[in-house]
C-alpha cells in the first residue's frame, strides 16, 4: 500500500491510497488535482472515502463519480444526508471497509461533525478534520466532551500510527501548542524541524506535542486554569479549544 498526499484548494489534503494499481481517494474536495494525481501515479480510481460531509472534503465527489462510474463512495452514517452525494455505503464505528486486499477499520469521531470518521488502514489513520498534526478541528456539531472522547479514541492508537489529516495547519497549530506549553521541548523541536507537507506525523509525536491530546497533562491543566478552566480533561480541552479559536 502506498499513500500519496494530493494538495487541494488552499490548504486541504486529499489522499490516494494505492493498492495493486488501483486507488482509493480520501476527501476529494475537487476533482482536477485528483485526476492529475491518478494519471501521474498510473492508477485507476476504485473508491472514494469521505471523512465527513464538509464541502472541502466532498466537493469533488460528483465529478469523480461521473468520470469513474460504479465506484464505491463511503461516508459516516450520520453525515450522509448532509451533502447531496449518492453514497453507496454509510459506515459506523467498528465497520470494516474492503478495497482489494486492504481492510480499513472505521473509527467514529463525532465532534467536528456528528458523523465524522477516521479510516485506519495498514497503520495509516486518515483523520479528516478531527485530529490535525499538532491540533484538532473546531467543534462544530458536537460538544467538547464528544470531541475530547473522539480524540482520546485516536490517542489510543499505537505510537507508530501515521496521521494523515485534512489540512496543512501544522505550523500555526504548533505555534499555539508552544503558547500552551512553553516548556515542552518536544514542541519546540518539532516546530524547528517542520517541513511542508507536514503529513504524515505519528501518534507518538501527537501525544508528545498536540495540546488537544494532552488535556490530562499537568502543564496543559495549568495553562487552561489560567484561562479559568476546571482541572478535569473535558473542561481543559474546552478551554484550550476556545483559546485556539481566538489565537493569532
Ligand atoms: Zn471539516
Amino acid at each position: 500500500m502506498q499513500v500519496v498526499a494530493v494538495p487541494c484548494l488552499k490548504d486541504n489534503y486529499a489522499y490516494l491510497v494505492i493498492d495493486a494499481g488501483r486507488a482509493v481517494v480520501v476527501d476529494p474536495s475537487e476533482a482536477a488535482p485528483i485526476e492529475a494525481a491518478l494519471a501521474a501515479n498510473n492508477v485507476t480510481l476504485g473508491a472514494i472515502w469521505a471523512t465527513h460531509h464538509h464541502w472541502d472534503h466532498t466537493g469533488g465527489i460528483a465529478d469523480l463519480v461521473a468520470a469513474h462510474p460504479g465506484i464505491d463512495v463511503v461516508i459516516g452514517a450520520t453525515d450522509a444526508d448532509k451533502v447531496k452525494v449518492a453514497f453507496t455505503r454509510t459506515v459506523n464505528d467498528g465497520d470494516e471497509v474492503a478495497f482489494g486486499s486492504l481492510r480499513a477499520k472505521v473509527i467514529h469521531n463525532p465532534g467536528h461533525t456528528l458523523g465524522a470518521v477516521t479510516f485506519l488502514v495498514e497503520g495509516c489513520a486518515f483523520t479528516g478534520d478531527t485530529l490535525f498534526c499538532g491540533g484538532c478541528g473546531r467543534v462544530f456539531e458536537g460538544d467538547a466532551g464528544m470531541m475530547h472522547g473522539a480524540l482520546m479514541k485516536l490517542a489510543a492508537l499505537p505510537d507508530d500510527t501515521k496521521i494523515y489529516c485534512g489540512h496543512e495547519y501544522t505550523a500555526s497549530n504548533l505555534k499555539f501548542a508552544a503558547a500552551v506549553e512553553p516548556d515542552n521541548a518536544a514542541i519546540a523541536t518539532r516546530l524547528a524541524a517542520l517541513v511542508t507537507p507536514s503529513v504524515p506525523s505519528t501518534m507518538a509525536e501527537e501525544r508528545a506535542t498536540n495540546p488537544f491530546l494532552r488535556a490530562a497533562d499537568p502543564a496543559v491543566i495549568s495553562a487552561a486554569a489560567a484561562k479559568g478552566s476546571q482541572p478535569d480533561p473535558v473542561s481543559v480541552f474546552a478551554a484550550i479549544r476556545e483559546w485556539k479559536n481566538n489565537f493569532k
